[in-house]
C-alpha cells in the first residue's frame, strides 16, 4: 500500500501500568448530562441524551504527572472548560444493553471537553451544528487510561475541577442523568461502537471561562490528575 502523502500518526493515550498506548478511533460526547449543568445552560427536565463528536486528533494526551498544555484558540472570548469522566471502549459493538455495557469497557480516564462557548452558543442559537464551539484543534486534553479492573467504583467517584487552584467544578458521577450503561445503550443503538472510542460522559455544573495563562487541575476520584495549562 503506498499513499499519495504519508497517513498521519494514530492518535492515542498511554494506559496506566502498561507499555502499550490505546489508539483513538471515535470521540463521542454526550450533551447535558447533570441536571445541575442542564439548568445553567437553561434546560430543565430529562431529555433523551444527544451526541456530538470530536475528532479524534483533537485529543490531546496528556502523560499522569506532567503538564500539558493547549493553545488559547482563535475566534472566541469564551473559552469553557468542562471536566469530564471519560470511558474507554475496548470490544465494540451494536445494540449494546446497559446491563452488558461493561463488558465493552476498557477503562476510564478524566478529559476536559474544551467548549469555545460563544461559538457554540450562536450555532445554537441559529440551529446550526456545535462542531465549531466543539470540534476544535487540541479541544481534548485528557489524561492516561485507567483499566477498568484498576479504576475502582468510578460511579460513585467525586469529579472536580480546579482553576489556578480555586474550586470551579465539584460534583459526583452518581448525579450522570444518563449513566454509563445507558448512555453506551444509547450510543450503540445509533453507531456501531469500535475498540478505541471515547466517551466524554458530560460534565456537571460548573463551567466557566478561562484564560491564557490560567492551570487547569481536575480528577475523577481513582483515576488520577489531569493538569493542563492554557499558553
Ligand atoms: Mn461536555
Amino acid at each position: 500500500m503506498s499513499y499519495v502523502f504519508n497517513p498521519p500518526p494514530v492518535p492515542s493515550v498511554p494506559v496506566q501500568g502498561r507499555g502499550e498506548r490505546f489508539p483513538i478511533h471515535r470521540v463521542y460526547c454526550v450533551g447535558r448530562n447533570y441536571e445541575e449543568h442542564a439548568k445553567e445552560m437553561g434546560f430543565t427536565g430529562r431529555e433523551p441524551p444527544f451526541f456530538f463528536l470530536k475528532p479524534a486528533d483533537a485529543i490531546v494526551p496528556v502523560p499522569a504527572g506532567e503538564t500539558g498544555t493547549i493553545p488559547y484558540p482563535p475566534l472566541t472570548k469564551d473559552l469553557h472548560h468542562e471536566i469530564e469522566l471519560v470511558v474507554a471502549i475496548g470490544t465494540g459493538g451494536r445494540n449494546i444493553k446497559a446491563a452488558d455495557a461493561q463488558k465493552h469497557i476498557f477503562g476510564y480516564a478524566v478529559g476536559l471537553d474544551m467548549t469555545r462557548r460563544d461559538l457554540q452558543g450562536e450555532m445554537k442559537k441559529q440551529g446550526r451544528p456545535w462542531c465549531i464551539g466543539k470540534a476544535f484543534d487540541q479541544s481534548g486534553p485528557m489524561g492516561p487510561i485507567t483499566p477498568a479492573a484498576q479504576a475502582g467504583d468510578v460511579t460513585q467517584a467525586e469529579i472536580w475541577l480546579q482553576v489556578n487552584g480555586k474550586d470551579r467544578q465539584r460534583s459526583t458521577v452518581s448525579k450522570l442523568i444518563w449513566n454509563i450503561g445507558e448512555t453506551i445503550e444509547h450510543l450503540s443503538a445509533a453507531w456501531e461502537l469500535q475498540p478505541g472510542d471515547l466517551i466524554f460522559t458530560g460534565t456537571p455544573e460548573g463551567v466557566a471561562a478561562v484564560s491564557a495563562g490560567d492551570t487547569l487541575v481536575g480528577s475523577v476520584a481513582g483515576l488520577g490528575e489531569l493538569r493542563v495549562r492554557v499558553a
